[in-house]
Formats: C-alpha cells, structure tokens, sequence
C-alpha cells in the first residue's frame, strides 16, 4: 500500500520507472539499499482511504485479477537486471548498491488481490530460482483488514518460510480516529483479531503514522488508547515485533491533504518513549 510511510525515504518511487505493470524498483539511500516492490493495485484501489495516502487518483475498490505469468516474467527479468545488468551502477548511488528486500507495496491494499497466496508461492519460487541473498526480506504492507480471508492467511504462513515480515498499519485505535486517519469502519475487534492471526504467522511490526490535523496532534485520549492497545497486546503474549513510527514525510495526494502536516519533534520524541517503556522494540522515521 502505498502505505505512505513505506515511501518516506525513496529517492525514486515512481511506480512505471522501470515500464513494468508490476514490478517497480525503490531506490534508499537513508536505508541503504534497493527494494523491490511489487505492486498488486496498478488500478490505484483500496478498501481504505487514508488522508495521507499518497496514491493519486486513489478510489475505494479491490485489485483486479493479476496476471500471474507477467508477473513472475517481470520479477524474473528483474532480479536478472539487479544481479548482472546495469541497472545498480547506472541508477542506483553507490551506498545503495544492496538488493534489500522484495516488498508487497502498492497502489492499494495488496491483500485485495484474489491470488495473494499464489503470489507469495509464485514470489518464494523466483527466490529460490535466482541466486539472491540469503537474508533477503520479503515484506508486506498492508491495512491489516484482510488477513483473515483464508487465502491471505496461508499467504503469511508462507511468507514466514521465506524471511517475511508483515508491516500491520495501526495509526489509530478509536472508532472516530480510525475514520477520520483512515477512512474506515472496520471495528477495533476485527483490527485485533487480525493482528493476532497475522503476528502468529509471521513476524509482524506494527506501522504507525502520526500527524497533525488541522494544526492539531493525536489528543492525549488518542495516544493513551494506542498505548493502552499496545500494553494489552503485550499483556496478552502476542508476539510483536515492534512499531514502526513514522511522521507525515511526503505529502498527501488526497483532497485533505492542505490540511495535514507533521506532528512537532518534541511530540514525536515523547510518544516514541511512551512505546518504547512498554517493552516494545521502536523504529523511528519522524
Ligand atoms: S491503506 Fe491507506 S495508505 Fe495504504 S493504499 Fe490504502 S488508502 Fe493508501
């Protein structure tokens, strides 16, 4: 998903940079390295709507069906051209030069997808095809919402036999701020019990976007709840990895976005503490 905060710090997101459907390479130099990402929404569709999304043209909807052969065709030639084509030297600065990661990250929710699973097969197929690094992550981004669609689940079951990690967007945990950040009614039960199913298959981080709306940041009640949330989690054994922070980095293609703007340092720096006295391992990106 264009889960926004995945594209904090790439210098080269631009999803047909490299003319594929698919297939589109994110070049960091903050994280060191090059990501591949997979796009499985090239329709710009997501059952949320996010206010900092930056999907342009982003509509409610599903992916539509992918066309497995092009994708692994995409992804094969690829990997090929990051191993022994020009691409590294010619595109990438030479602290970049490092195959990072293969991430599911679109223009949209990429669990959407009706072959998510035979995606993730199709994806540990190429893997073990081509001589990749063996600690290669396989990422996945996502909302969250879907993991319990059977499909989806073995996916991530999958995912864990091929050093995958599930990135679970959670930037709210009340009802009003989950509508109002996310544009979504799915209830706080669901959203829990997903992020349990999905932490019981694979390694999974929580994805934590904080901004400020209309000059304002979370109120106290919303970030006491988020760390209520947590401590329960806790509390409960879920085995989490830990939260990705992020602020408001890129700007926002959606109508709200003359609204939005980054929550202050300080404010960062002191939800950053209040997470990390909870026990759980943070990872910040203001
Ligand atoms: S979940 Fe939110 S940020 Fe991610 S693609 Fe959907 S609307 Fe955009």
């Amino acid at each position: 998903m264009a889960h926004a905060s995945r594209l904090l710090d790439v210098t080269d997101h631009s999803r047909d940079s490299a003319g594929l459907a698919y297939v589109y390479p994110v070049v960091s130099r903050r994280a060191g390295g090059v990501s591949v990402g997979i796009n499985l929404n090239p329709n710009n569709a997501c059952n949320w709507r996010c206010v900092y999304c930056q999907v342009p043209e982003l509509r409610r909807g599903t992916a539509p069906a992918i066309d497995l052969p092009r994708l692994e065709a995409e992804l094969r030639a690829f990997l090929q051209e990051l191993r022994y084509g020009a691409f590294m030297e010619t595109q990438v600065p030479p602290d970049a030069r490092r195959l990072r990661d293969i991430a599911l990250s679109g223009n949209g929710e990429p669990t959407s997808a009706r072959e998510f699973e035979q995606v993730i097969e199709l994806i540990g197929r190429v893997r073990g095809d081509c001589d990749l690094p063996a600690d290669l992550k396989l990422v996945l981004i996502t909302n969250g919402s879907l993991i319990d669609r059977p499909g989806v689940h073995a996916g991530l079951h999958r995912m864990a036999q091929l050093n995958g990690e599930v990135w679970f967007k959670v930037d709210s945990v009340t009802p009003a701020g989950r509508l109002r950040i996310n544009g979504t009614r799915m209830s706080l039960r669901r959203m829990q019990e997903n992020l349990k199913l999905a932490a019981a298959a694979c390694p999974t981080w929580l994805q934590t976007c904080v901004l400020q709306i209309d000059g304002r940041p979370p109120s106290d009640s919303e970030a006491d709840a988020y760390l209520r949330f947590v401590e329960e989690l806790r509390g409960e054994g879920v085995p989490l990895e830990g939260v990705l922070l992020y602020g408001l980095a890129r700007p926002s293609m959606q109508p709200d976005a003359p609204r939005l703007a980054k929550v202050d340092r300080a404010w960062m720096d002191a939800f950053h503490e209040r997470i990390r006295a909870t026990g759980l391992a943070v990872r910040l990106n203001p």
